[in-house]
């Protein structure tokens, strides 16, 4: 008997991780590029899996998965979390809290882009290929500013099951005192936010 074709469905998951993927590898370049040029950061991936965008199915290596830079100069760890809302969101488990992963002095930098469509004939199939992402502002978090805040964000699941916290733009200035907002203006990144500067000077 012949065998029926997978049905088409099942290759979403697929097409929405390798979005997800595609949107990192932008989200810690333009963070890496920023934080080189203006604020003198010699930023590098963390783990060489960073700069790969392939798609890993083994869940094992998913989780090993790493977008975190390290600066070679002051060692300042930056976490790019890169949205296509305007959220600041960050994954959290009983079993790996996300403060079990990082430490206080941490950064979490969160590009967020702007999808367009490009393609008007899009398919489920050819999503990665079919939206531009437009860098619409970035912002920057430390690891123990989201943990004072942690109880006051809202906890939610992402489509594949895993939990997440999000902090809502409604509350978010009141919730998240230090949060610190670069706006991209046509290419440009204002303000210059000194706490972000490389600490050593060479
Ligand atoms: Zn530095």
């Amino acid at each position: 008997m012949e065998e029926k074709p997978e049905p088409r469905l099942f290759y979403k998951p697929d097409a929405t991780f390798k979005e997800d993927l595609i949107k990192g590898y932008f989200g810690r370049r333009v963070i890496q590029s920023i934080l080189s040029t203006s604020y003198r950061h010699h930023l590098v991936p963390l783990e060489e899996w960073g700069e790969s965008i392939e798609i890993v199915k083994d869940a094992r290596l998913k989780r090993r998965r790493k977008t975190d830079l390290i600066c070679k100069k002051c060692g300042i760890r930056i976490e790019v979390r890169a949205k296509t809302q305007d959220i600041v969101a960050m994954s959290d488990s009983v079993r790996r809290p996300f403060e079990k992963e990082h430490q206080d002095e941490d950064w979490v930098a969160f590009p967020i882009f702007k999808v367009s469509m490009i393609d008007r004939k899009e398919d489920e199939f050819r999503l990665q290929f079919a939206k531009r992402l437009e860098l619409q502002k970035i912002y920057f978090v430390q690891i123990k500013e989201l943990k004072r805040t942690k109880d006051l964000a809202r906890a939610k699941k992402s489509g594949r099951g895993e939990r997440f916290l999000v902090w809502k733009e409604g509350n978010r200035y009141n919730v998240l005192k230090d949060i610190l907002t670069i706006d991209v203006v046509g290419n440009k990144f204002e303000p210059y936010l000194p706490p972000l500067e490389c600490k050593v000077k060479k």
